[in-house]
């Protein structure tokens, strides 16, 4: 079964190159990282990352509907890595909003690969939130900044050699800093052990009087930052990888093939809604609406991708056992709180 959606295009051989190696190094990635497989220098070389970077520092400036194009390829090859990639990606987003300097230093030795980045953002706006006071603080110190407190999540830490980091300021509201690995004062926890994606050496980063290298004003210190079309892109692509196996048991098992046509009609459909949105700078309630939709999605193929493969699905090391655990990923990852609590009263049943 195709998706022709969501493959690479004909086009596009530097991707289908990449997606064809990553499924070969995805046992790796899955444990040692995409940054120790390899997975992310073979992107960094075939111009992959580049295509976040804008053409004036060093990139390709990809449009939107590439980008997310991309990202799906990614995911349906590798999970882990277009994690790394959507996170890298991020702070990639940030650091293109800075001055021309800033951008000049940072951006074009990102696009080649020659040092890695990450994003610590979520202390902004999906985590810890309750706490009614912010885990991450910026305060001036001479010429530049000081930041004290937690980043309690970023992906690849350890594997990186920046992190692209948001704080709260006394008087300017939310920053974002980037700050080397490597600074005085940075300590970063040992990488979560999780459902899924460990891989991504996603860990806690704790910060005591770190020097950022640069400072970067937020465009919109109060915007909310999650239900970007980076994150749908990822479930659509990890859909995709799991309907396809529906789809191989359907073909030795003609009771199969209606369930796995109607998932291909709902990913193609919600490919297109991506495509659109992509294309048409969609509003925050229309990229909410997507993600509730692919959160849907990628939950209803895991689960059937389960089902559809009986016992020997079950299985540690059988790719439906790793595709159902990850779907599970998208219920908590930069899930807009909106979409949870609709999720949560649907569960319930109310
Ligand atoms: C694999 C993975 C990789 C990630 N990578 C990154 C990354 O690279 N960069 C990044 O910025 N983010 C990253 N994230 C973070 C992600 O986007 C979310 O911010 C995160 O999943 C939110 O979960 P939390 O446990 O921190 O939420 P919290 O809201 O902090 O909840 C934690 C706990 O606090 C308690 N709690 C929550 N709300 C309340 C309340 N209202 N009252 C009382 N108690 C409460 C609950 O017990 C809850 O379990 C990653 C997440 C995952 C799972």
């Amino acid at each position: 079964m195709t998706s022709p959606d969501l493959a690479p295009r004909a086009t596009d051989e530097p991707l289908r190159v990449a997606c064809e190696r990553l499924r070969e190094i995805a046992d790796r990635s899955a444990v040692d990282g995409p940054w120790q497989s390899g997975g992310m220098r073979l992107l960094a070389d075939l111009g992959i990352l580049g295509r976040f970077v804008p053409a004036d520092c060093g990139g390709s400036g990809a449009s939107e509907p590439r980008l997310v194009a991309t990202l799906a390829s990614l995911a349906h090859a590798c999970l882990t890595t277009a994690l790394a990639v959507s996170q890298w990606a991020a702070a990639v987003r940030v650091i293109t909003t800075a001055k021309a300097p800033v951008r000049a230093a940072l951006l074009p030795a990102l696009a080649r690969g020659e040092t890695f980045t990450t994003v610590g953002i979520s202390q902004l706006t999906t985590s810890r939130q309750h706490l009614g006071r912010p885990a991450l603080m910026a305060d001036r110190d001479g010429d530049g900044w000081r930041l004290d407190g937690l980043c309690p999540w970023v992906t690849g830490a350890e594997a990186c050699d920046t992190i692209v980091a948001g704080a709260m300021t006394p008087t300017e509201g939310q920053m974002f800093f980037m700050v080397s690995t490597a600074a005085t004062g940075l300590a970063i926890d040992c990488p979560l052990n999780m459902l899924a994606l460990s891989g991504s050496r996603t860990a806690a980063v704790r910060f005591r009087a770190v020097r950022p290298t640069h400072a970067i004003a937020s465009p919109e210190p109060n915007a909310p930052r999650t239900g970007g079309l980076a994150t749908t892109a990822l479930a659509i692509g990890s859909a995709r990888a799991a309907i396809e196996i529906v789809g191989r048991e359907a073909g030795r098992r003609d009771g199969l093939a209606p369930i796995a046509a109607g998932l291909s009609e709902d990913l193609a459909d919600l490919t297109g809604r991506l495509d659109r949105a992509a294309s048409t700078a969609a509003s925050a309630s229309e990229r909410e609406g997507l993600r509730a939709a692919a959160n849907d999605l990628v939950l209803r193929a895991g689960q059937a991708t389960l089902a559809a493969s009986k016992g020997a699905g079950f299985v540690r090391g059988h790719p439906a056992e790793r595709l159902v655990r990850e779907s599970l990923f998208f219920l908590v990852w930069s899930c807009p709180q909106a979409v949870t609590d609709a999720l949560l009263c649907d569960l319930a049943g109310r």
